[in-house]
């Protein structure tokens, strides 16, 4: 049975003048506009850099300053064959607008594979393994090969976000990691989208803010936080994609083998 294995036991160190250049920029940019960050970060990264998209507002507003400062920047999303229709269509009017390709970063496993395999519902399960499936392995290919990638954060999303910088090193997967929006609100994002009239998902309006796989996001009401709908039920507030350290390579039981583990 193959042993797949997800991250190394131990990340490489990075080279002390990349930590310096990492270090020099984040201190420059920190109270930078989105746009100066993004400007900066296509000339310093050239065709090495691509931004990643969950076509969440902040998403749109990072499309709409991206497309402006370079004509064709290079996007994916990881299209787990879970996401609403909603967000489809969403994608579908976005490359219509700005005359771009979306492109869809999928996983080894389809989803009958992959009920075959690690049993049926594992977002019910073990939502760790089903986001490390269809998310994080799909990542950690896509990004091998650049050296820096764009994602649309903010600070105040979630406790693992609060520390986030402007540019920083991402320890996870071992590049630049550029978050034009750090400091920004939610209510500065919306602000963006209806100032300028940008497409957004109607599922917003429709009491859901944060919006991932349909199987793992609900509508959040009253005062409850904008990601409270996500892995409602479950510890899990993070799909494990913007994390400070390399995630733990874990054992887990294949579905109907008694006794045998893959680690993934
Ligand atoms: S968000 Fe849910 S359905 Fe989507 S990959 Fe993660 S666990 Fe699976």
């Amino acid at each position: 049975m193959t042993q797949p294995t997800f991250f190394p036991e131990t990340a490489p160190d990075i080279a002390d003048h990349r930590v310096e250049s990492i270090a020099a920029a984040s201190a420059r940019l920190q109270f930078a506009e989105p746009e100066e960050i993004l400007e900066w970060a296509f000339d310093e990264f050239g065709d090495r850099i691509s931004i990643a998209t969950g076509f969440g507002a902040e998403g749109i507003a990072l499309i709409d300053m991206a497309v402006k400062i370079n004509a064709n920047p290079d996007i994916f999303f990881l299209d787990t064959e879970f996401l609403f229709p909603e967000t489809y269509e969403l994608r579908d009017r976005l490359e219509q607008r700005y005359s771009i390709r979306i492109r869809a970063v999928t996983g080894e496993y389809s989803a009958e594979a992959q009920a075959r395999q690690f049993g049926d519902r594992l977002w019910e399960s073990d939502p760790d393994l089903c986001c490390r499936l269809r998310k994080l392995e799909p990542m950690k290919a896509e990004l091998n090969g650049l050296d820096a990638w764009v994602t649309a954060i903010r600070r105040d999303q979630s406790d693992a976000r609060a520390a986030a910088q402007s540019v920083e090193w991402d320890s996870k997967w071992q590049l630049t990691k550029i978050n034009p929006l750090v400091r920004w609100s939610r209510d500065e994002v919306w602000s963006y989208i209806r100032a300028r009239e940008l497409p957004y998902n109607p599922l917003h309006d429709r009491g859901y803010p944060s919006i991932g796989c349909t199987h793992c996001t609900s509508s959040v009401s009253g005062p409850e936080h904008e990601r409270a709908g996500r892995w409602r039920g479950h510890k899990k507030t993070e799909c494990g994609l913007h994390g400070s350290a390399p995630a733990p390579v874990i054992s887990v039981p294949r579905a109907g083998a008694s006794g045998s583990e893959d680690r993934v």
